[in-house]
């Protein structure tokens, strides 16, 4: 114990250098090589689902852009000026938007594409106390074609004093005119040892804890630290799961009863993950949205792990922790219909991401969840 909190305060006093973030070895290595001033004027795509870490990612990589240490290849030092400001967003050649801050001003009459496009402009001074400017657009992915046709047109003018670093969940909603145009800097899931490993250093978590969150986030470090810092994250999610299982032996009627339940209640309960400031929900369709996307996250969990246990591997499936009876449960469904229903379910998920309506996917969900009443 005594070791422990040791070691926590060293690393709480001390700055270390390097990359704060987990994992993603390529990544970090094209990162920094695109942060050499000879390759300025570059444009980075940093891309990954939902709760990759891509916050974390981003504000090592604006670390590095702004470091001041010499040579460069000690950088991000976090102790300069540079790495400081960087890392609190407070640069002075720090510009952050999101398309969803460019929504249409009724007040002033500017469409959304005037602001974007105002505000590309602006971002597009020159720097004033450092040797570049970068420009980060989060949720690039969310903005509609004429925003990124302005967006396009400012790409199309590279200059060796500006950085544009773009933030996406799904790349391939950007135009292939301005993916064509980036450095791509894929974020994803860390192997579990290393994810652990990194809980327990950051937030002290013992061992056990942090192997079982690592396992439930997929090794997702933005999700698994979401858990930690989001106890009723982790209580919701059990809920759910637990909800779905004891639906395996309920009709339709019960069924969709509770699935408007669920996205009632998730609705109620839905925090920003911590993937950026930016990532949060404004309009009730959006929040409705997002709302039934964690509940199909965590059912296609489920699924998989009834999967893993159903063909004899139950240690492989994190849930077993949250429901005892996982395994016998598995046995008695079968590996054909949970293999069914796991396809089905990546199927809902996708038509989420196209903006399908939500009760209506949950509904097809549990039509295609299995059935144990016979
Ligand atoms: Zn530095």
């Amino acid at each position: 114990m005594a070791v422990q909190t040791y070691t926590r305060r060293v690393i709480e006093t001390e700055v270390l250098p390097g990359f704060r973030g987990v994992g993603q070895p390529t990544a970090r290595r094209l990162a920094m090589r695109a942060s050499d001033p000879t390759q300025a004027g570059r444009t980075l795509l940093v891309h990954g689902p939902a709760g990759a870490g891509k916050g974390a990612f981003v504000e090592d990589l604006l670390a590095l852009l702004f470091c001041l240490a010499s040579p460069a290849d000690e950088r991000p030092c976090n102790a300069c000026r540079g790495c400081r400001d960087a890392r609190s967003r407070s640069h002075p050649d720090l510009v952050i938007a999101s398309p969803e801050t460019w929504r249409d001003d009724r007040s002033s009459g500017e469409s959304i594409v005037a602001a974007a496009r105002r505000w590309l402009l602006e971002a597009s001074g020159a720097p004033i106390v450092a040797a570049r400017r970068v420009v980060v657009i989060e949720q690039a992915d969310r903005a509609g074609e004429p925003v990124q046709n302005a967006l396009l047109k400012a790409l199309e003018e590279p200059t060796d004093r500006h950085t544009f670093v773009l933030v996406a969940d799904e790349p391939h909603a950007l135009l292939p005119t301005i993916r064509s145009r980036c450095q791509s800097l894929r974020i994803g899931p860390v192997p579990r040892q290393e994810l652990v490993a990194h809980l327990m250093d950051i937030r002290g978590l013992p061992a056990d804890q942090a192997d079982v969150l690592a396992r439930i986030a997929d090794g997702l470090s933005g999700t698994a630290l979401a858990f930690v810092d989001d106890h009723e994250r982790l209580t919701w999610r059990r809920r759910v799961q637990a909800e779905l299982l004891s639906l395996l032996e309920r009709g339709r009627a019960d069924r969709f009863g509770s699935a408007r339940g669920l996205l009632d209640e998730t609705v109620r309960a839905v925090r920003p993950v911590s993937d950026g400031p930016e990532d949060d929900v404004r309009t009730p369709a959006a929040l409705q949205r997002r709302a039934a996307a964690m509940i199909v996250d965590a059912w296609r969990s489920l699924a998989r792990d009834l999967l893993v246990a159903a063909v004899g591997r139950p240690e492989l499936a994190p849930s077993s922790e949250l429901a005892p009876g996982l395994e016998e449960i598995a046995l008695r469904v079968g590996a054909p219909a949970l293999r069914e229903s796991a396809h089905q379910l990546e199927r809902v998920h996708a038509a989420l991401e196209e903006n399908a309506a939500p009760r209506l996917a949950l509904e097809a969900a549990m039509l295609s969840w299995p059935n144990l009443q016979q």
